[in-house]
């Protein structure tokens, strides 16, 4: 069920990752047809397997996760797929290789960086997947250069919220592509190499065609920097006055774990890591990873997972850094003495009650929007990648095709040159340097996992994820912001 067709060029297909509220899913097609002498040659790469979060929607009996539809690409021996590339660890990026690899699919060598490869091998162990059923794992790094037949691939790193972020820049028949994953520039950065600016300066006008990450582009301005969080927790923790602080992260925002840890000791305040499960498992991997608190913190500071026995003996000048929905009697605290910061949404809403219930003042994201952190380029982010790469053809991915088509007016009056039509799911185009077509338009299919590692296809189709949207960013909601953002570009011409 292959679109391809005979003509030489780099096919380009996204399986998800392009939809209404399809967004997440992830997982990119680059195939490559060669004329050599009379004869067609094919290699193919698969840039990530990701899962669906929302597979309930779609109303599959005991469901676990909903994949993109890769079957033909791993089966049809004509497309001679060489290797899947992961460019990060979350799971819409991730996870449905696993399930590929458990419903008994041969996958090629996975290409991935460190902590990917461990979070992949968690992953085994929770499914219980032996090692002879892994597909070869190849760990990369930033500068390396891999060649997959008639396709290169090198390694550029990439600002995001976990280690070992990477986009790839794909050649193969003279067409050079930026994928560039998840990412935001931010230059500041204290656990991994920031997005690489001088490699994509050299590149410059080579570059034909970016996949980029649009999660953000509706947003203003760059996406906060690491810095810029350090920053205003220090600050917060200074005018608090306060000699106990709580400062709950998201369990699964690994960024933050060592953000919160670098503001306690600028304060020179101890360290209380104390979390659920939950956290306690990210923390192990951050450590496992090669963070060491202990040494970060130069014996300026104490450090400690769990709380300590007698907590007075131990400190009356904490941070207490961690996930947790009931902070118990353990640390003494008072209203005269504490202050929380909470940094997340919704799941930290039982904190709140909590600490009205001590009456101990808190401030919240609504106070301080950047201790959301981000780890997706804002429209800020992308006008300075244009003028670094002033001829690429820009392919949005990781965002709604409404927001896409909503920013193309936008585009057009910052110079941005925007694919055309905009791509949806299972799209596939065929570019050859400069010059691209659309190949074929065909609906996607989605595979529904359940407990048994049985796939059900199912049609794409809008599912409650609409929903999800609607609460998030709303087409009109969407357009406003444009439309602001292109009146005050106007004015300041
Ligand atoms: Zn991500």
């Amino acid at each position: 069920m292959s679109s391809l067709t005979q003509d030489a060029g780099l096919y380009w297909r996204p399986l998800g990752g392009n939809n209404i509220d399809q967004i997440s899913g992830h997982s990119y097609q680059y195939t490559c047809v060669l004329h050599k002498n009379e004869k067609i040659k094919i290699s193919t790469i698969i840039v990530d397997i990701g899962k669906f979060d929302n597979h309930q929607a779609f109303g599959i009996k005991n469901s676990i996760a909903a994949v993109p539809d890769v079957r033909d690409i791993i089966q049809n021996k004509d497309l001679n797929l060489k290797a899947v590339f992961v460019t990060h660890s979350h799971p819409d990026h991730l996870n449905g290789i696993i399930h590929y690899v458990r419903a008994g699919y041969k996958l090629p060598p996975i290409y991935g960086g460190k902590y990917t490869k461990m979070i992949l091998e968690d992953l085994y162990k929770y499914y219980q997947i032996g090692k002879i059923n892994q597909p070869t794992f190849i760990e990369i790094e930033e500068g390396q250069i891999i060649k997959c037949s008639d396709i290169e691939v090198e390694v550029i790193s990439a600002s995001h919220t976990c280690f070992d972020s990477f986009g790839f820049i794909i050649s193969a028949c003279d067409t050079k592509v930026y994928h560039t994953g998840d990412m935001k520039i931010d230059p500041t950065t204290y656990f991994r190499k920031p997005t690489n600016l001088k490699r994509l300066k050299e590149l410059g006008l080579k570059i034909d065609y970016i996949v980029g990450d649009f999660y953000s582009i509706d947003c203003d301005g760059f996406a906060w920097r690491e810095a810029d969080v350090l920053k205003t927790l220090v600050k917060i923790m200074k005018k608090s006055r306060k000699s106990k602080i709580f400062l709950p992260v998201y369990p699964t925002h690994v960024e933050m774990y060592i953000v919160a840890f670098l503001s306690a000791l600028k304060m020179k305040k101890d360290v209380i890591f104390y979390g659920n499960a939950d956290f306690y498992s990210y923390l192990k991997q951050i450590k496992d990873y090669g963070i060491d608190f202990c040494k970060i913190s130069k014996g300026i500071i104490k450090v400690i997972e769990g709380v300590p026995e007698d907590i007075d003996a131990f400190s009356k000048n904490f941070v207490v850094i961690g996930a947790y929905n009931d902070i118990g009697e353990w640390f003494n605290d008072s209203k005269e003495d504490s202050f929380a910061i909470i940094t997340a949404q919704t799941f930290f809403n039982p904190l709140k009650g909590q600490m009205n219930a001590r009456n101990i003042k808190f401030v919240t994201l609504a106070d301080y929007p950047v201790l959301q952190g981000a780890g997706h380029g804002h429209l800020g982010d992308w006008e300075q990648i244009l003028k670094i790469l002033p001829s690429a053809v820009y392919i949005p991915t990781h965002c709604p095709y409404f927001i896409a088509e909503g920013f193309r007016e936008l585009a057009k009056k910052l110079g941005f040159e925007m694919i055309e039509p905009l791509p949806k799911n299972n799209f596939m185009y065929r570019f050859k340097g400069k010059e691209y077509t659309e190949v074929s338009a065909k609906p996607a299919t989605w595979l529904i996992v359940n407990s048994d590692a049985i796939f059900t296809e199912v049609w794409q189709k809008a599912t409650s994820g609409i929903g999800y949207l609607k609460r998030t960013i709303s087409k009109k909601r969407a357009q406003r912001k444009f439309k602001m953002m292109l009146c005050q570009r106007v004015k300041n011409r």
